[in-house]
């Protein structure tokens, strides 16, 4: 069996807990995994005299694969995010987050199962602004055809990769003509490649409102950058929030797996932190290496313990701390295999 070697970032905060908890699971699974451990964050600047240290990049052009913990952006010490420092150097256009409700997460929604395909680069989110006089701000919302082109070939891919069924473009091209109609129009023509999944678009204030009244019409969204970081968090909410997002970014031959929650300072350290999107997360890297089954188990094992209510940390409503949980995955995964 090939083992893998995966880069592993444990973050700061509750990232080293939810790690441990997570590399417990994956262990569970048999599937044979070096792990390259490194620092970042906020916790190594005193070391390093940066949250990025070359180090990280460069152990993850090596492998290819990286898990990621969370990340504090340190607040007005200079430093930018560790996050999008990571997304710039690696350039990892693709932003990919499913949202699938698990029975016992609390949601006001059932049976949802949409993927959210952000593009990670460009887009207003790129953060070009300038003061066009001191009364007046400008912000440059810069789409290009290779960043439009290179999304829509991935989300297309996706879905026929994972067996789905739709993809919908999402934009505003009946206000922003030239920057979102490019966009559309570069996914129609990407479209026409992918005869076999179904295309459709949606303006994105109706977009908002058909997930939130029927979300199970939707399958996979791809979205520019800014729509898609909003969706995302729209859709997270709709399957009962953070607690349970998990995330990838991905670029050519290289992707970095993280959850979509933050570093939770006030639960550092105290075994109180869900570990469950950074679990959900592993899966997706364990489909990434092409091992569909340890993935598919790992996720059945995830829903059997939330499902069951048990071992089970606050936020679901149980009273297990984040190693305990991890466990009673491991437990599970160990028992499905
Ligand atoms: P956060 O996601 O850390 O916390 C938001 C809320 O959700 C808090 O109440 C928190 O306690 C709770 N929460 C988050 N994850 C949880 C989990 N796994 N289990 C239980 N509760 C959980 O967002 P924030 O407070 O805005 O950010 C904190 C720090 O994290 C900031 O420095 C921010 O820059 C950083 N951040 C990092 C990433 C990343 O590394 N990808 C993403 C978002 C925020």
């Amino acid at each position: 069996m090939t083992e893998y070697r995966i880069t592993c970032i444990p973050g700061d905060g509750i990232g080293p807990e939810i790690m441990a908890a997570a590399k417990v699971v994956v262990a569970a699974t048999g599937v044979p995994i070096e792990w390259m451990d490194v620092e970042a964050g906020a916790d190594v600047v005193d070391k390093y005299g940066t949250p990025l240290p070359d180090s990280v990049i460069d152990s993850i052009r090596e492998t290819k694969v990286a898990i990621k913990g969370p990340v504090t952006t340190p607040v007005g010490s200079g430093f930018r995010s560790v996050n999008v420092a990571l997304r710039k150097a690696l350039d990892l256009y693709a932003n990919l987050r499913p949202a699938v409700s698990i029975p016992g997460v609390q949601s006001r929604y059932e049976g949802v199962d949409l993927v959210i395909v952000r593009e990670n680069t460009e887009d207003l989110y790129a953060g070009i602004e300038r003061m066009a006089d001191p009364d007046t701000a400008e912000s440059i919302k810069r789409i290009t055809r290779r960043g439009s082109e290179r999304i829509a070939r991935f989300a297309f891919d996706y879905a026929r990769h994972e067996g789905r069924r739709k993809v919908t473009a999402v934009h505003k091209a009946n206000i922003m003509k030239l920057s979102d109609g490019l966009f559309l129009d570069v996914s129609r023509q990407v479209a026409e490649s992918y005869p076999d999944i179904e295309f459709e678009d949606r303006i994105v204030d109706n977009m908002c409102m058909q997930l939130v009244q029927k979300p199970e019409l939707y399958d996979v969204l791809l979205c520019p950058n800014l729509y898609g970081d909003i969706i995302s968090d729209l859709c997270a909410g709709l399957v009962g929030g953070l607690g349970v997002a998990p995330g990838a970014n991905i670029g050519e031959g290289i992707a970095v797996f993280e959850p979509v929650h933050g570093s939770a300072p006030k639960y550092a350290g105290l075994d109180k932190a869900d570990p469950t999107a950074l679990i959900l997360s592993a899966v997706l890297m364990l489909s990434h290496l092409g091992e569909p089954g340890a993935a598919h188990v790992v996720f059945q094992a995830v829903r059997a313990v939330i499902g069951r209510g048990q071992r089970v940390t606050y936020d679901l409503g149980g009273t297990s701390g984040t190693k305990d949980m991890g466990e009673a995955i491991a437990e599970e995964v160990a028992r499905l295999i």
